[in-house]
């Protein structure tokens, strides 16, 4: 009896700890991640009509081959369990691009047209693959569960459910609202990833000027609904440029003039 109690107190021990950490809690494992993410990636897949997918070996590889450099970053932890698979979405009239849990990526026909240089195409990459390294998905259902899941994971009541239960709930895809304080990670992860790349580091912020100089756009809309752009994104992300003191971008770390060349042959 004495022992039962023991335990009991070191769980909800646990319970009150881990509850009391505001940040980075996340009580789901990377696999269930995965496993999400292959559930919403077949519940885009089968929805064309929102989700129209380009089927352009030359553009999908063009956005691929970027994201396969910047997952060699020794900073990304999950290279070798997510899967890091880029889908373009055949629609101009939307500049976006979103993550689901695993490393499933999509970026909008709209968003590509949009920018100007490789590099920022790079850094909005580079944001997303940083809200899958974060997993600030489930870390999202976590917080929104709460004790009752903690406690049927902890006692691994019913580990199949977990997942079925947080796929409902991600139905609409409306969990990819990101909060402010992710999109903050997610452009510091994106600006430490980008910096082994060849490519400039704080090229996000050529995206977030380009947004501002369209702000109203409808074709913003959907973008600034899941990640909101706020003036403290573009501050902090100036006060990292300036802290490193990058050199001003060039030419040989923007690669417009490849851009524009790859530009032209999306349909
Ligand atoms: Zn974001």
């Amino acid at each position: 009896m004495g022992k039962v109690r023991y335990f009991l107190g070191i769980f909800l021990f646990s319970i009150v700890f881990l509850l009391g950490c505001e940040d980075g809690v996340n009580l789901f494992t990377p696999e269930d991640d995965v496993q999400l993410g292959l559930q919403l990636q077949s519940q885009i897949a089968s929805n064309p009509k929102d989700y129209p997918i380009l089927n352009n070996p030359d553009v999908t590889s063009y956005c691929q081959g970027i994201v396969d450099q910047i997952i060699l970053s020794p900073k990304i932890k999950y290279r070798n369990t997510f899967k890091y698979q880029v889908t373009v979405i055949r629609n101009d009239n939307e500049v976006n691009a979103f993550a689901v849990p695993g490393g499933y990526i999509y970026v909008y026909t709209g968003l590509l047209k949009f920018i100007d240089n490789e590099a920022t195409l790079a850094g909005v990459l580079a944001h997303e693959i940083a809200h899958c390294e974060r997993r600030h998905a489930t870390q999202r259902l976590t917080k929104a569960y709460g004790v009752g899941i903690l406690l049927d994971i902890v006692l691994g009541k019913n580990p199949d459910k977990t997942v079925e239960i947080a796929a409902n709930l991600l139905t609409g895809l409306a969990f990819l609202k990101n909060s402010r304080d992710d999109e903050y990670e997610a452009d510091s992860y994106a600006y430490e990833y980008l910096k082994s790349t060849k490519w400039y580091p704080g090229a996000l912020i050529f995206f977030f000027d380009k947004i501002k100089q369209n702000e109203g756009s409808s074709f913003l809309q959907v973008l600034l609904s899941t990640h909101p752009l706020s003036q403290d994104r573009i501050d902090k992300l100036n006060a990292k440029i300036s802290a490193d003191k990058l050199p001003p971008p060039t030419e040989d770390n923007l690669f417009s003039q490849k851009y524009q060349e790859f530009k032209k042959r999306i349909p």
